[in-house]
């Protein structure tokens, strides 16, 4: 249920349909609009029926009571009024909206030395934030999986010497203080799309979120995995669509750019592209990324190595270092011809 206040309606009386909602026992989500507020009811199917007989229509303030119709209520572009989007910003350096966001960074934290340069190198080049995982999902259990909290401590430097705010993956809970202590992003990967008590955890916890679209998830389920963050009261969630498993092998995950289009109709949520775990070669990187640009994404996320034969993982798909500026220009020249200005400006 969403309840759409007047523009003249006061802070009490938007206060008073507060209170008169999580009394019926839903959960009340306010979004305040520059002209008016929406504020959205969300609770289980039975409450909804209490909420649907407080006869808020009449209450001072109220406008109208629309049903959401949609499974996802809070990621949904209902919920929103006047097309708003959702922009995440951290530090002035922003994505979503007319911002063009470039996450990019190292696959997996290896060395100091490793990850310090590439910092350097994609801060000068004009990137938005450094990405870099610490904790690795790797298909192996005798592959590398991360530096962890060493890796961390890692990023850290990395941000005190650059201060690009730092996106890294989250795969378990139970390390969640040590990754809030760094992070300026968690990062849900694909394989945990469908963790719901994680997913629930980073939702109680105050800290933007980027959600890995699952090898076979739809994107439905995408929109439910951020309604399980949204719900919990976190507003900052972003989506990316990093390939997915189709019958075709000539390259890693096929990247599907229909996404993009289509997820910004269903969503007022930010939408990213990976296009280094879609390929899985590097050759591949730059024309997808221009496409998924051109199409309307409001960030990339790609990975940055300075000596990606070397990489401990993910090496042939990572850019080399040196040539990440010149990428750079031309996908942002792509995010300028859909109307999107790289952040920082
Ligand atoms: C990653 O971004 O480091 C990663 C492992 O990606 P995904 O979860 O999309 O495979
Ligand atoms: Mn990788």
């Amino acid at each position: 249920m969403m309840i759409v206040m007047k523009p003249s309606a006061t802070e009490a009386e938007i206060q008073s349909v507060i209170d008169r909602l999580e009394s019926a026992g839903a959960r009340a989500h306010p979004s305040r609009g520059e002209e008016l507020t929406v504020i959205g009811a969300i609770g289980d199917v039975e409450r909804e029926v209490h909420v649907a007989e407080l006869g808020l229509e009449m209450a001072p303030g109220v406008d109208k009571v629309i049903p959401i119709l949609k499974p996802y209520k809070l990621a949904s572009t209902q919920i929103k009024h006047g097309g708003e989007r959702t922009v995440v910003e951290i530090d002035g350096r922003k994505l979503g909206g007319d911002h063009f966001g470039m996450i990019a960074g190292p696959c997996t934290v290896e060395s100091r030395e490793q990850v310090l340069t590439t910092a350097r190198i994609v801060k000068e080049a004009g990137a938005t934030w450094f990405r870099g995982g610490a904790y690795k999902p790797r298909t192996s259990p005798y592959a590398f999986q991360g530096l962890g909290q060493e890796g961390l401590r890692l990023l850290k430097e990395a941000k005190a010497q650059t201060g690009l705010p730092i996106v890294t993956e989250l795969m378990d809970a139970r390390d969640l203080e040590p990754v809030l202590e760094v992070a300026d992003v968690v990062q849900i990967g694909a394989r945990n799309m469908q963790n719901y008590p994680l997913l629930s955890e980073v939702g109680r916890a105050n800290i933007p979120v980027l959600i890995k679209r699952g090898l076979s998830s739809t994107l439905e389920e995408l929109l439910m995995a951020s309604e399980y963050v949204l719900k919990e009261g976190n507003p900052n969630v972003m989506l990316c669509e990093r390939g997915i498993r189709t019958f075709e092998t000539a390259y890693r995950f096929t990247l599907d750019l229909t996404a993009i289009p289509v997820l910004k109709e269903l969503t007022h949520l930010p939408v990213v592209v990976d296009p280094s775990h879609a390929a899985g070669r590097r050759d591949l990187v730059t024309p997808l990324s221009l496409a998924a640009a051109a199409a309307g994404a409001d960030g990339i996320i790609v990975e940055v190595h300075p000596d990606p034969e070397e990489a401990v993982c993910d090496g042939p798909q990572q850019l080399f270092a040196d040539r990440f500026p010149e990428y750079l220009e031309q996908v942002e020249r792509a995010a300028q011809v859909a109307g999107k200005v790289l952040s920082p400006a």
